[in-house]
Formats: C-alpha cells, sequence, structure tokens
C-alpha cells in the first residue's frame, strides 16, 4: 500500500514546530523515527493533511540528571538511553529492558516518548504531557 497524499515540512526549531502544531491542529502529525507512523500511513489507517517532521530537532534529545530526577526528551533514542551513563548508574533496570526492544537499526532511530519499556522499568514514577516539546518522561530516582 502507498500513503495517502500529505503534506510535509520539517521545522528547525521547536517554536516552529509547535506553531505549525497550533495552525493544522487535528489535521497534522508528528513523524519522529517514522517507525509506528509510516506503517499506519502506508496502511491508511491514518490520513492526516500533513507531516510536521520533528526528528532532527535536537532541543528534544537529552538525558538530563536533575532533583532526583531523570529527565528524558521524547527524542531521544532508544540507544542513546542504552549507551547513557546517567541511566546504567540510576536506573539500570530501564538499560536491560531497552536491550529487548526491537533491533538495533530501530533503536537507533526510534524515539523512546512513553513506551512499555519504560513503564515496567521499576521507576517508582513516569509523567508526560501531551504536548509535544512538554512529552518529557520524567523517571523519579
Ligand atoms: C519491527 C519493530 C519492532 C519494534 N519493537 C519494539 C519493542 O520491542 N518494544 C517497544 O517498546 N517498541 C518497539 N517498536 C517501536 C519502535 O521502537 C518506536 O519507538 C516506535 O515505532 C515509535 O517511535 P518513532 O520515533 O518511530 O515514532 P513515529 O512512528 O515517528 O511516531 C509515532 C507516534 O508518535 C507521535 N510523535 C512522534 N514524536 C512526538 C513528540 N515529540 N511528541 C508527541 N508525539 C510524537 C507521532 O505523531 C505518531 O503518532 C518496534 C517497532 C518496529 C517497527
Amino acid at each position: 500500500m502507498k500513503p495517502p497524499v500529505f503534506e510535509y515540512e520539517r521545522p528547525d526549531s521547536l517554536r516552529a514546530a509547535l506553531d505549525s502544531l497550533t495552525r493544522h491542529g487535528s489535521k497534522a502529525k508528528l513523524l519522529a523515527g517514522g517507525y509506528s507512523l509510516i506503517p499506519m500511513l502506508n496502511l491508511r489507517l491514518i490520513k492526516p493533511g500533513r507531516l510536521i517532521d520533528v526528528s532532527r530537532l535536537a532541543e528534544l534529545q537529552y538525558i538530563v540528571e536533575e532533583f532526583g530526577q531523570l529527565r528524558i526528551g521524547a527524542l531521544t533514542t532508544h540507544n542513546t538511553i542504552l549507551r547513557s551513563s546517567a541511566i546504567a548508574a540510576n536506573c539500570p533496570i530501564m538499560v536491560e529492558a531497552y536491550r529487548h526492544v526491537a533491533n538495533h537499526s530501530i533503536r537507533n532511530r526510534g524515539s523512546t516518548k512513553l513506551l512499555p519499556a519504560q513503564r515496567t522499568s521499576g521507576s517508582s514514577a513516569v509523567a508526560t504531557s501531551a504536548k509535544i516539546g512538554r512529552k518529557t518522561s520524567a523517571v523519579t530516582l
């Protein structure tokens, strides 16, 4: 199957992505690694009028340890989590869990958002908000 026709844009900042999301509302879908979204498009399970490609936004790719919490940006890839010394030191079970997510090439591009692997990581709290810029996982240590 081929995807339905859609417009495509790749904003160069989080601000621009948020503006576009506000402008286009529910007609737009965010594109990160594409491993879930592209198959859904190809099977025509969804028909967004526009894809906003956020995959290169560095502002959403981070792992920060502060105030007794690990904060993980929504676009942090699975392999970045696997290689993170902060996560290995503070939440080793998460590293163990991520070893079992898909395969190496998918882990290289696939972004975390809030995957079951994180949910079963034994963390005492996992929080997220629905907004693109705030889709941050907070793991309380
Ligand atoms: C063969 C295969 C095996 C897999 N195995 C596993 C597994 O064992 N365990 C596991 O947990 N996962 C698995 N996955 C999922 C994979 O690891 C990706 O995490 C998943 O596809 C979503 O990440 P993505 O970056 O590709 O997102 P995309 O496909 O680009 O997007 C998915 C959804 O998230 C939305 N989105 C994207 N970025 C943001 C953002 N910044 N803020 C808000 N919404 C956003 C999109 O609009 C879309 O609706 C597998 C995938 C494949 C293809």
